[in-house]
């Protein structure tokens, strides 16, 4: 076992180890070539009863966890979104892991509590928001996405919905686009109130926004049939290819309706550090509600996803409990940052994004989005000058998709149908993964399969693009 004593020499060859995985990076595939089933059938079927040697567990991190891995901070990991961890932040969490403190009353972690605080004004001042908001650092944007469901429950229940819940009252429906992530969807099932009462509404136009006046007729559709509307979940940046709502124009429509706002920017809020991006989410000083994850884009390591809200009291009145036993007395005006979330135990998050944005300063962060949207609009428009790729969906910030189409593969020399190119398209996206180099990841745009780009990693270079491009085109070519 491990005892303290032994501590520092095991966690300096763990500090030795991590220096050298990063290092090796550019050299390892994204994705590792893995059969499912292998990593667990080289497990012991039960756990040891007596203790074995440090050395032995550590080899077999490195010869069997690690190569079966795919690799969130490899350079060229353009797949789904990013998942940040700076240096500075995987320090300050090997910090939190020693103080492991369990930050859920301000009397539990007194420093967490006011540290966590100051941290949400510096983002929230970071962001360009008001003073209107106050913030709260939650596990992940689906617990964030959860609570402000909640908040919609209470407030469309008249505040009954904890103590009687749901049953025998009128549907509570909750509106959103048909762009949104899967996490809105599960946050109506976790709440109770279900697939169904979610109504999405359709997108139009380059952004897939969602079509404001189909919105409003739906609330009005709703309200006629005895259905009671408890809010909205708009979307910016959406995981599929960064759609985009109009907030102000959906924040106006739900004030007219006395309907709260949930703004779900889990990936596109990091961005919002640079002004110039702020258009994207114009109006949102209006909304109840917002989630971005500094774990994605920023270089905070996950997990930290920052809520910020309008009316903390709503929030506690949703989500704050207190039997007897986690009660403070005698200290009056402190936050319990466990009455603004669903856990009741809570990590020190704060700590990393106060490590983060200290020793990079936003300016060196605002440097990092920029590369990566610039660079992303350059690789597609490199590959929009080839006559056998198409450009599906515009980059949004740092998100595009495309489609290899050749030509001379269809019946004649005719354009390839749908499924034809769906196909082509799937297997151009395994080919690249297959080929370990890059990484990236598939989606559906209008019905058709569309691979995506995002470019986000902190360690990215303009040279990873170049490879990109390089692959991309490689490996489409060799499947004809
Ligand atoms: C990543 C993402 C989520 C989910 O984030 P978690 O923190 O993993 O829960 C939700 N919405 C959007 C738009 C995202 O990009």
């Amino acid at each position: 076992m491990l005892s303290w004593d032994a501590f520092e020499s095991w966690a300096k060859r763990a500090v030795e180890w991590t220096k050298g995985y990063h290092a090796s990076l550019r050299q390892r595939p994204v994705r590792p070539h893995v059969e499912p089933g292998s990593v667990l059938a080289q497990i012991p079927e039960h756990a040891p009863e007596s203790p074995e040697p440090m050395q032995a567990i550590l080899d077999d991190f490195e010869q069997l966890i690690v190569p079966n891995m795919t690799h969130w901070q490899h350079p060229r990991f353009f797949a789904y979104f990013p998942a940040n961890a700076a240096p500075v932040s995987v320090l300050a969490e090997q910090l939190t892991a020693a103080l492991a403190a369990q930050c859920m009353l301000w009397q539990t972690s007194p420093a967490a509590t006011e540290l966590e605080t100051a941290m949400m004004v510096w983002l929230r001042e970071a962001l360009g928001l008001s003073e209107d908001f106050s913030g709260v650092i939650q596990d992940s944007a689906s617990s964030a996405t959860l609570a402000a469901i909640l908040m919609m429950r209470s407030k469309a229940s008249g505040m009954t919905a904890n103590q009687a819940g749901l049953a025998g009252g009128p549907q509570l429906r909750v509106y959103c686009s048909d762009q949104v992530h899967s996490s809105i969807d599960k946050a109506m099932w976790v709440a109770g109130l279900g697939q169904d009462n979610l109504v999405k509404i359709p997108t139009y136009g380059p952004l897939r926004s969602m079509d404001v006046a189909a919105l409003e007729a739906a609330i009005a559709a709703d309200r006629a049939a005895g259905h009671v509307p408890a809010g909205i979940i708009i979307c910016v940046g959406g995981t599929s290819i960064g759609a985009s709502d109009q907030v102000a124009e959906v924040v106006a429509l739900a004030k007219r309706e006395g309907l709260l706002t949930h703004l779900d920017a889990a990936w596109a809020g990091s961005a919002m550090i640079c002004p110039e991006f702020r258009s994207l989410w114009r109006g949102v000083e209006g909304v109840d509600s917002m989630v971005f994850n500094p774990h994605k884009w920023l270089g905070a390591q996950f997990d930290c996803a920052v809520q910020f809200v309008r009316s903390p009291q709503l929030l506690v009145e949703t989500l704050g409990i207190q039997p007897e036993y986690l009660k403070t007395h005698g200290k009056e005006g402190i936050v319990n940052y466990s009455e603004w979330s669903v856990p009741l135990g809570r990590r020190f998050r704060a700590l990393k994004l106060w490590f983060l944005l200290r020793a990079h300063g936003l300016e060196d962060l605002r440097g990092r989005i920029r590369n990566h949207v610039a660079w992303s609009r350059d690789l597609a428009e490199k590959l929009r000058a080839l006559p056998d790729f198409e450009i599906s969906s515009d980059p949004i910030l740092s998100l595009f998709s495309f489609r290899y189409m050749p030509k001379e593969q269809g019946v004649e020399g005719q354009a390839l149908d749908g499924e034809a190119a769906d196909a082509l398209n799937l297997a151009l996206v395994n080919a690249i993964n297959d080929d370990g180099r890059i990484y990236l990841t598939q989606t559906k745009l209008d019905g058709r399969t569309v691979i995506r780009f995002q470019a986000g990693q902190f360690e990215m270079e303009e040279q990873d693009k170049d490879t990109a491009f390089a692959v991309i085109v490689e490996c489409a070519r060799k499947l004809i």
